[in-house]
């Protein structure tokens, strides 16, 4: 038995021969004593020890096999896997962020009834009919402009499903002013799993980066509306902070507790970075942890924030096995105008194109250079499961086209470590024998 290559071992200074395992494809995290590890390196583990360290993700019987089954991880056809569609309603919204991705092509511009009816038909006969769960998340703009059309896509998707047997669910990527109590409970009835909100730190922080159209601030709103709707939808907390104010952002959770919001019933509070593109400030509403950048007090933030988060009992998301949507063969972004891409942000780029309802999904391999990761560099790093090449939009704000991996090396060697640390410290996991997490 070998040691897997994606795997991240840390001595532990205040227990003196003792050793942090972490496995980067099992998310699994081991306490392993110096004289275990040496009978690792001897080949002299009992049979239990063994098939324990194997199954936590430690050992392998061959690493070469190991990097070969990575290579190919996304090329199985997989065909009961989710069908997992961002469907961008509209381009519309009641709020006017500085920093919003979307500014270029911001407008009045909502999918249309035909094309929501062509929405369900594909998605019934290349979807469902075939056995597919289908999972949506409505997005925008602000995708509660329109709720007709969520009602119009999900209520026949859901009886679809219903009559063949298959699970539907959607959620939100919304800004959060209009998900009131009775809005949430009409929408859970139609399948609503969940939702992202924003919220930019305290009130007066919030409401300068995420006003009203009017000008007026929406941090009110949303902290009304997180309140009244938090133990029936599942909801996932996001804020964009910059290296000016993310230092008070958790006054932001403090007045959420204030205001009788249980931590608890939250899903998870992740905060990112306003990354600055081409001089200005842009991204992101996608809060899925996929923005990243590596300015080391950008990494001090993620940590402050999230030890912040975590010790007042909110959830922060644990490090694991992700990748960018480019690589999922279930996963699609569907457009107002029924057309096909990759990630929401690659809507600005026409010709990141890759089809649309009318026309399918065409070849996209060559446009958005699939394979940049599977080189040996890539394949023998610890952290490609937590990376495949980072984000594909990195790569395209910097280089203007998909050339490169956006290596996420230096960000993992100085956070990892501490993210694992405060899981163990507040989050948990389970025990091993012979091993302690
Ligand atoms: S390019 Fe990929 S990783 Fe980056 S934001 Fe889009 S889906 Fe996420
Ligand atoms: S891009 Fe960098 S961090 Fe990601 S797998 Fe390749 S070498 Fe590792």
């Amino acid at each position: 038995m070998q040691l897997s290559t994606y795997l991240k071992m840390y001595p532990c200074p205040d227990q003196p021969g003792m050793n942090l395992a972490y496995s980067t494809v099992r998310s699994s995290v081991v306490l392993l004593p110096d004289d275990l590890l040496a009978a690792i390196h001897d080949n002299s583990l009992d049979n239990g020890e063994r098939e324990t360290l194997t199954r936590l993700g430690l050992l392998v019987t061959d690493r070469f096999a190991e990097q070969e089954r990575m290579r190919t991880i996304f090329d199985i056809h997989r065909p009961h896997t989710p069908f997992n569609a961002i469907v961008v309603l509209n381009l519309d919204c009641n709020l006017a962020c500085p920093y919003c991705y979307e500014d270029a092509f911001r407008g009045k511009h909502y999918m249309n009834t035909g094309t929501a009816e062509l929405l369900v038909e594909t998605i019934r006969s290349e979807r469902i009919a075939l056995g597919q769960p289908v999972r949506l998340t409505f997005y925008g703009g602000e995708p509660l402009l329109s709720l007709d059309l969520i009602r119009a896509i999900s209520l026949p998707l859901g009886e679809l499903a219903q009559k063949e047997g298959v699970a539907f669910s959607f959620s939100l990527v919304t800004n959060g002013t209009l998900l009131s109590r009775a809005c949430a409970e009409e929408l859970v009835g139609l399948g609503l799993s969940g939702a992202k909100i924003t919220l930019d730190g305290p009130a007066d922080l919030h409401n300068l980066s995420r006003p009203y159209v009017s000008g007026r601030g929406s941090y009110e709103a949303i902290l009304s509306n997180v309140l009244d709707i938090h133990g029936i939808v599942p909801l996932q907390l996001g804020g964009n902070f910059t290296r000016e104010n993310y230092r008070r952002f958790p006054e932001m959770l403090d007045n959420l507790l204030r205001s009788g919001i249980d931590p608890s019933r939250i899903a998870s509070v992740l905060f990112a970075p306003v990354v600055p593109k081409s001089g200005k400030p842009a991204l992101t509403d996608f809060n899925t942890g996929c923005a990243c950048s590596y300015e080391p007090w950008l990494m001090e933030a993620g940590i402050y924030l999230r030890e912040e988060t975590l010790k007042r009992g909110f959830p922060a998301p644990k490090p694991r096995l992700s990748v960018c949507m480019v690589e999922l063969e279930h996963d699609l972004v569907i457009n107002h105008e029924g057309s096909f891409f990759k990630c929401p942000t690659f809507m600005a780029y026409p010709g990141l194109r890759i089809g649309s309802l009318a026309e399918g999904i065409g070849d996209y391999r060559q446009s958005h250079n699939m394979d940049l990761w599977k080189t040996e560099e890539c394949l023998g790093c610890a952290y490609l499961p937590l990376c495949f090449g980072g984000c594909r939009q990195m790569t395209l704000l910097r280089n203007g086209t998909i050339n490169a991996v956006d290596c996420r090396r230096e960000y993992y060697d100085v956070v990892l470590e501490r993210v694992i640390r405060q899981d163990l410290k507040y989050q948990g996991a389970k025990r091993e024998p012979r091993t302690e997490t």
